[in-house]
């Protein structure tokens, strides 16, 4: 199965997983076969080696594009988080790839809960993204994480990233409390924030097309996630 087509049938088990659609998640058809796929895609190396070589392409696009702007452009790479900084893979692995909202986190029986989850600070680093983070610093590339963590996560994401090996940031930006609107406009809105900051965003990476829409950067580049969908 094709990833596209394991994208969609994860999109359809997450609508099915909420309270208030009618069919039961058991109803779609071949649902163990599609999440033996998605552990496989994982387990395999395969997921790393996709990620790899997208990360490998922003960083000869950073390290050219660089290179080629005059003095004082002030180069940037805006980078997602969940799934493009760091693997959440624990969590939705116990959690058989559904959300849960609210509540702990066991992670040896589950329920985990996302926010639970991401407080405890334990997200594993995705290396070829420290890696292509490394590079745009050294490029004298300045990195800007934009999140759809909420902004009462700060210090445990901030205490995650570091740990993960990522030091020297210009911006942690995070959702502010009660903001309304799809991740895609929120994160658009951040990106032409840091422009008026004097800032030329080169480069934007994220797992979800709503970390990429909306401009505000020169090049996209789109990493695989077939475990989930932020519309
Ligand atoms: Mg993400």
């Amino acid at each position: 199965m094709s990833v596209r087509a394991l994208i969609l049938a994860l999109s359809l088990t997450v609508l099915a997983g909420c309270a208030h659609q009618a069919a039961p998640v058991a109803d779609l058809p071949n649902l163990g076969v599609v999440k033996t796929q998605l552990v496989a895609y994982h387990d395999s190396g395969a997921y790393d080696r996709d990620l790899a070589r997208v990360a490998g392409e922003a960083g000869a696009w950073i390290t050219a594009r660089a290179a080629t702007l005059p003095a004082g452009s002030h180069p940037a790479l805006v980078l997602d988080i969940d799934e493009t900084s760091l693997s959440n893979w624990p969590q939705l692995k116990i959690n058989d790839f559904g959300y849960i909202k609210a509540g702990g986190c066991d992670l040896d029986r589950g329920p985990c809960a996302a926010p639970a989850w991401e407080m405890m600070g334990r997200a594993a680093v995705i290396a070829p993204t420290l890696e292509l983070y490394r590079q745009a610093r050294a490029a004298g590339v300045a990195v800007f994480f934009i999140t759809g963590r909420p902004e009462g996560e700060r210090e445990a994401t901030a205490r995650n990233l570091v740990a993960a090996g990522y030091e020297g940031w210009a911006g942690l930006v995070l959702r502010a409390p009660g903001a309304h609107g799809s991740a895609a406009d929120y994160k658009t809105g951040e990106r032409a924030r840091i422009e008026t900051q004097g800032y030329t965003i080169i480069a934007n990476m994220g797992d979800q097309d709503s970390d990429l829409a909306g401009g505000h950067a020169e090049r996209t580049f789109k990493l695989a996630n077939p475990y989930y969908f932020i519309p």
